[in-house]
């Protein structure tokens, strides 16, 4: 008899999107004429980087001439993907990885998801609250948590940010094994310190414990204080995997192409307490079930790098920031208490009263679609997410809608 892995049938159905949308549908139908501006998504829409175009257009040119054409490539990635990142994204700040610890793969959502398979099923886990849920959701298929009972997985440490820690997860009190962290923050736009992160690498190196983090926004950050990798603390080559997207710094959603730095000296440990290297697991990992990432596509991810590819996508993130900075103005008129915002798309609004009402509120009174926080767990239950990913114009428009019926 096939069986199947129970762990599935602990999974909570993802209702969140599929609920706005319901929703969103039958406002749209009874109110035929109004426009509904979309905050709620955390996808790009503007085009891709003119250097990403013009290179994914010599790059489809070459797979069309036999003398040039690519058929499998590494799958790990091209040298010239990976030593432009190591180049750029970490040795220019003085954060020593070799290309050979960077793996492109086409998103941080697999590789954040497929990491935990690495790792013993019997491990304790610490995961955020409010959370990207995708780093949930794996470890409940891999068989690391308990049912799901009053909103929470049973034998998982939530981490919660809330208002009165200032959205900053605090350290665990027992030692827990695996944790990840995001920042520039999906959902509540949070930035970390560097005093913050060098608590969390001295809290892992103490503990044997690996902490996956999460910079898929990190091209966000503009202030300088503010780390751009967990490699740029002293003693995180060790204890830390970090992942980063295209997807949010040159508008790759669709184009898919991101990459995972595991360094040689980052370690786990076998049933007997020997060291074992994540590098070489990860790299048997995605040998066997991944076959690497499109050469064109490569190539456009490579072209953002250039110096022409660098000015248009701080361009681009600029005019999100923008639009960010227009939500914290009409938040701050209206006397909203918030986070994010800044060196983040998004911003994490204290609603005052549960999300999904004023989720209904704002999409019946304004025509305007946010995301509430109760999707992405408890401690967001009377929070909303503002996405800065739409036209300046429709953000404007937007937040004079949300200002007139909050003054009315
Ligand atoms: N990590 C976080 C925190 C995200 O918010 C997202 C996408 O929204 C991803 C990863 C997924 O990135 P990718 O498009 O590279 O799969």
């Amino acid at each position: 008899m096939i069986t199947i892995n129970k762990h599935y049938l602990k999974l909570q159905a993802s209702y969140l999107f599929s609920m706005i949308a319901e929703r969103v549908s039958d406002y749209q139908n009874s109110n035929p004429e109004q426009e509904i501006i979309r905050l709620g998504i955390g996808d790009c829409t503007r085009a891709l980087p003119g250097a990403c175009i013009e290179a994914l257009h010599r790059a489809v040119d070459e797979m069309a001439d036999d003398t040039t054409f690519r058929g499998y490539g590494p799958e790990q990635g091209y040298p010239f993907l990976r030593e432009a990142i190591a180049e750029h994204d970490y040795r220019s700040r003085g954060v020593d990885i070799d290309p050979d610890e960077i793996f492109i793969s086409d998103g941080a959502k697999c590789d954040t998801g497929n990491f935990q398979e690495l790792l013993s099923p019997d491990i304790v886990l610490a995961i955020p609250d409010p959370v990207y849920p995708v780093y949930v959701d794996t470890n409940v298929m891999a068989g690391r948590t308990g049912a799901y009972r009053d909103g929470r997985y049973q034998h998982v440490v939530y981490l919660e940010s809330t208002r009165e820690n200032g959205f900053m997860p605090s350290i665990p009190s027992e030692p827990v094994d695996l944790i990840y962290l995001c920042f520039p923050n999906n959902p509540t736009g949070a930035v970390v310190t560097r005093e913050v992160l060098t608590e969390w690498v001295e809290y892992a190196r103490e503990n044997k414990a690996l902490i996956l983090f999460d910079a898929a926004y990190e091209a966000f950050i503009r202030d300088d204080d503010i780390p751009h990798s967990i490699f740029e603390i002293d003693g995180a080559r060790e204890v830390a995997v970090e992942f980063r997207s295209f997807s949010k710094t040159g508008g790759f959603t669709g184009t898919r192409c991101a990459f995972t730095v595991v360094s040689r000296a980052c370690r786990a440990y076998d049933e007997q307490g020997h060291v074992q290297g994540l590098h070489a697991l990860w790299n048997r990992r995605q040998s066997t079930k991944f076959n690497g990432v499109s050469y064109p596509v490569q190539r456009a991810a490579e072209a953002i790098y250039s110096d022409e590819g660098k000015e248009q996508v701080r361009d681009i993130i600029d005019y999100y920031l923008k639009n960010a900075a227009r939500v914290r103005k009409e938040m701050d008129a209206l006397g909203f208490s918030y986070v994010g915002g800044r060196n983040s798309p998004y911003i994490w609004i204290d609603a005052g009263r549960d999300s999904w009402d004023f989720f209904d509120m704002l999409l019946s009174r304004a025509g305007v679609v946010c995301t509430p926080g109760a999707g992405f767990g408890t401690c967001g239950n009377t929070y909303i997410r503002i996405s800065a990913f739409n036209s300046y114009d429709k953000v404007d428009r937007a937040m004079k809608r949300i200002g007139g019926i909050v003054r009315s």
